[in-house]
């Protein structure tokens, strides 16, 4: 049982210790003791269905004892930095990560979080390029330092600090975007803000295949192919970031871009790629990684002997565990489930995304999409107290975001919508 201190003691520690910016969900926060796949628990014992999975960040469930077991006997062994001396660990996860992407796309930088891949993906697109602007959708979310808050595209993520060289495209949201499901329409943007907004030539184009932070925007079929031949065009690379829609979490695929037939120049990850270790990647060619030659280059833990063992035994869990075809298949029952929900209740706009990268977006009126955050806020908080944990996003903080380890069953869909299903026939 547990012994330590209680949720209002930790709660009055993080105010006096902790940055006024750390936020929690839940007017009453959850105080989380253990993890076991796709479950969490409180101090209580009380058990808690993880349909959040730490936003994407844990792909393989809770605590996988192959995982732990890896980075329990990898930290016995060795922790170290990357550079100075030879490790196993970093080289047998780069090829095993690279034998996972298409193409030539087979050399790996490892960072520890999403932003710094995104930072280091955006610096070596404008190294190879010449060039210094780049195009990211808005609603985006691609990290908070210097370079990827410019890239990210949400106010609410944006510091009034010097965020250069980044034109925000239109998004092609095919629920509230003008052109609905066109994509080429609104790749058409592309083309005028490299027109009209740069000399001609860019340095990249950055993108994720389904927005996360955004709200789950999968983007209109046939966008990312036009926005992509544009790219080229204008000698630009385009960047994959596939910190949330990568790993087998759509299903069909195991990276996001897949999904719409395209090939990217450098693919970034982070998240699930770890199964919650702080863990990151920029995948690209032999050509454009030659970059970094030019000057010294290194990340102290970046690639690290214990996170990347855990890395490793994450892709060959997915693998063992045939989460991929769990993802497609549970991921698939759910969203039938959820959109024969929209049928039932009006607040429910739009059910959309992909394998276990689901989206319910909660309107109070059809036609002008008004958010329904207060409803929102509300289902979110019964969903918990009936034991289920459901994330929420979207500019306007009005989409559920559905994001469970891949280890998610049937009978968890099941429990997910039904609580849902009750805690809107009771609104
Ligand atoms: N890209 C995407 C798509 C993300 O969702 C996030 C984090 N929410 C990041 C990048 C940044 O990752 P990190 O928080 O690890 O820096």
């Amino acid at each position: 049982p547990y012994t330590g201190p209680s949720a209002a003691e930790i709660l009055s520690k993080r105010k006096e210790y902790l940055s006024p910016s750390m936020f929690y969900f839940y007017n009453k926060p959850l105080n989380i003791v253990d993890g076991r796949m796709q479950y969490l628990f409180d101090e209580k014992g009380r058990r808690y269905l993880d349909a959040f999975g730490g936003i994407a960040t844990v792909c393989c469930g809770h605590c996988h004892p192959d995982v732990v077991d890896a980075i329990v006997d990898q930290t016995k062994r060795l922790q170290h930095s990357t550079i100075l001396y030879l490790n196993r660990a970093i080289a047998d996860f780069a090829e095993a990560l690279a034998n996972k992407l298409p193409g030539s796309l087979k050399v790996v930088f490892f960072t520890n979080s999403g932003t710094e891949a995104n930072e280091l993906a955006m610096m070596m697109a404008r190294l190879y390029t010449g060039c210094h602007d780049i195009i990211s959708l808005r609603n985006a979310y691609h990290g908070n330092a210097a370079g990827t808050m410019g890239a990210t595209a949400q106010s609410n993520w944006k510091f009034n600090v010097i965020q250069s060289g980044v034109h925000h495209a239109i998004n092609p949201d095919p629920y509230r975007g003008v052109f609905g499901s066109e994509g080429e329409k609104y790749a058409k943007d592309v083309q005028d803000l490299i027109q009209f907004g740069t000399s001609g030539n860019i340095a990249g184009f950055i993108s994720e295949a389904i927005q996360g932070v955004g709200g789950i925007v999968e983007l209109a079929p046939g966008y990312l192919p036009a926005a992509y031949s544009t790219i080229k065009k204008a000698g630009g690379l385009c960047i994959a970031d596939e910190v949330q829609a990568g790993f087998a979490r759509t299903g069909s695929h195991f990276w996001g871009f897949e999904n719409h037939g395209v090939v990217p120049d450098i693919v970034t990850m982070a998240k699930g790629i770890g199964n919650g270790i702080p863990l990151g990647a920029v995948v690209t060619t032999p050509e454009i990684a030659e970059v970094l030659t030019r000057r010294s280059y290194f990340n102290t833990f970046g690639g690290n002997p214990v996170c990347t063992a855990a890395g490793l035994a994450v892709l060959k869990v997915i693998e063992k565990e045939k989460l991929q075809d769990n993802a497609f298949v549970v991921g698939s029952y759910l969203k039938e489930r959820l959109t024969a929900l929209k049928d039932k209740y009006d607040v429910i706009g739009d059910v959309r995304g992909r394998g276990l990268m689901l989206g319910v977006e909660l309107v109070t009126d059809h036609e002008l999409k008004t958010p329904a955050k207060l409803e929102t806020l509300h289902v979110m908080d019964q969903m918990k107290e009936i034991g289920v944990l459901v994330g929420k996003g979207g500019f306007y903080g009005n989409v559920f975001r559905i994001t469970p380890p891949l280890c998610f069953s049937k009978e968890d869909a099941d429990f997910l919508v039904d609580a849902m299903d009750y805690t809107m026939s009771k609104m």
